[in-house]
């Protein structure tokens, strides 16, 4: 069991004056560390540190940012096996995926480090020159989820200080450890105050939301949380950046090779045990395929090493907690009495740990919990489907736009129907896939502004027009 895990408030390791609460293992429901939540005054204290903080590092140069943001990306790479350990003790990934994990998140941040603030000239005239600077926010808080959240705190934090903003992060309290000690590390490098860490739940969340101290939220997790944090956003006008839920569709045209996509159909909807906001979730497959398809799938799905992601050779860990363990269980339990079948899976496995084997669904259709809700778990509807208007129709008959793909070998005639797939990202022949310098965001109830890339690391800045009369 882990003891010295804190919280970070002005460089400072401090521990919440708050209610104890266990982080448990998932493979185990061992216990991985106590820690204690934030109260509210803690929390402004780590607001008050970050405005602090930001009265200077507004001013840092682009080099001096930038030269820190390696240093943190070396920090990390330096402890990515104590670091990986941390995330598959308390997330239940396969220490492969944890490994990635860590490793995306050196590599973010190194992306991140070398972006540049443009200042647009809007007009260089004789006697006039209008010009549009990138200014930092001030405060951004981040608030993150379970299931990537080392990763996700690193998307949040990276272009937050690559702006010139100071942060205050509130890690899930199911998988806080990680972002604790990434936060730890971070703070060698930084100033005091530049980046803050604090436990808690929803209340430490919704008062994030309300604090008048913080500019900007920048928050991944469900829909109906980011609709009371934009309800909250609005006392002060922070800026938000939203990444929400999912249930991306992916549909198979009749010319698609299944040998050839199959393996990536079930690494896309099965990545991370499911838990990914943009997995794809609901797949559409014609027809002339679909058996064909299904067989190929459950293979896949029978090969997979179920167990405890320490253990070697595991390919698959266990869902992270009980709650969406619950909810998985009811979805697929509901599709049984809805007719549906069970190719593979489809049961809780015996003992300790919130274990559910992949688990494909066949013969379903929408209008089912499993096909119209988000399982965010590790059980894949495959939906038969005839006529392509119809398909694409039933793709975007969904509240949420996060992704959706098209597998086909006419990469034209998949681009044109990918186009009309209502989400942020739509992939041709793949899907699932975020890079550092590829926008990404969700449309309708997926949540608004974008990540990554130029244009995410501008989300983190509020534009000044410079108008000089020469
Ligand atoms: P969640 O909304 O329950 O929790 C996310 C975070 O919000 C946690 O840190 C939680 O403590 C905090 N929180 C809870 N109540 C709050 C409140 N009232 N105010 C402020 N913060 C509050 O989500 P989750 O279950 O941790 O994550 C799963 C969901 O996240 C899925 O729907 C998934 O699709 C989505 N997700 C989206 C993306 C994306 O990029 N779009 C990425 C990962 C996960």
């Amino acid at each position: 069991m882990y003891t010295d895990f804190s919280m970070l408030i002005n460089g400072q390791k401090v521990q919440g004056t708050q209610e104890e609460f266990n982080v448990l293992n998932p493979a185990n429901e061992g216990v991985v560390a106590t820690c204690r939540n934030a109260s509210v005054s803690q929390l402004n204290e780590a607001v008050g540190a970050a405005r602090k903080a930001f009265k200077t590092w507004q001013y840092s140069t682009d080099d001096e940012r930038k030269k820190l943001l390696i240093q943190i990306a070396d920090k990390i790479e330096e402890n990515a096996a104590e670091l990986a350990e941390i995330v598959v003790k308390e997330q239940g990934k396969p220490m492969f995926l944890a490994q990635a994990e860590v490793g995306g998140a050196v590599a973010w941040t190194r992306y991140t480090a070398s972006l540049d603030i443009p200042v647009d000239v809007i007009e260089d005239s004789e006697n006039k020159r209008i010009e549009v600077q990138h200014k930092p926010l001030g405060v951004v808080g981040s608030i993150t989820p379970w299931n990537w959240p080392l990763m996700i705190a690193i998307w949040h934090i990276a272009p937050a200080l690559r702006a010139g903003n100071t942060v205050v992060c509130k890690p899930s309290g199911l998988t806080p450890l990680n972002t604790l000690r990434l936060i730890e590390l971070m703070n060698e490098v930084l100033p005091a105050g530049v980046v803050n860490a604090v436990t808690g739940d929803g209340e430490i969340g919704n008062a994030m939301s309300e604090h008048q101290g913080i500019n900007k939220i920048i928050f991944t997790g469900s829909t109906p949380t980011g609709q009371k944090i934009m309800q909250n956003a609005s006392s002060n006008l922070k800026r938000l950046t939203l990444e929400l839920g999912g249930n991306d569709a992916g549909i198979i045209l009749p010319d698609a090779d299944v040998d050839a996509i199959a393996e990536g159909i079930f690494q896309t909807a099965f990545l991370n045990m499911g838990q990914t906001c943009a997995a794809l979730k609901r797949l559409y497959v014609h027809d002339s395929l679909y058996d064909q398809m299904c067989e190929k799938l459950v293979a896949i799905a029978e090969a997979q090493n179920v167990g405890n992601g320490l253990e070697e050779g595991v390919t698959f860990g266990p869902i992270q907690n009980r709650m969406q363990f619950d909810l998985v269980n009811a979805l697929v339990e509901d599709a049984k009495e809805q007719g549906a079948d069970i190719l593979c899976g489809g049961a809780p496995l015996e003992g300790k740990g919130y274990f559910y084997p992949p688990t494909i669904v066949a013969n379903i259709t929408d209008g089912t919990r499993l096909v119209d809700e988000e399982q965010f778990g590790p059980v894949l509807p495959v939906i038969r489907y005839t006529d392509i208007d119809d398909v694409i129709a039933r793709a975007n008959n969904c509240s949420v736009g996060l992704g959706g793909s098209v597998w086909s070998s006419d990469i034209e005639k998949a681009q044109q129907i990918a186009q009309r797939l209502e989400c942020g990202t739509a992939w041709i022949n793949g899907h699932a896939e975020v890079l550092p310098h590829a926008p990404f965001g969700g449309c309708k109830m997926s949540g608004f502004g974008v990540e990554f890339g130029q244009a995410g690391l501008m989300e983190y800045t509020v534009p000044q027009t410079i108008n000089i009369n020469k």
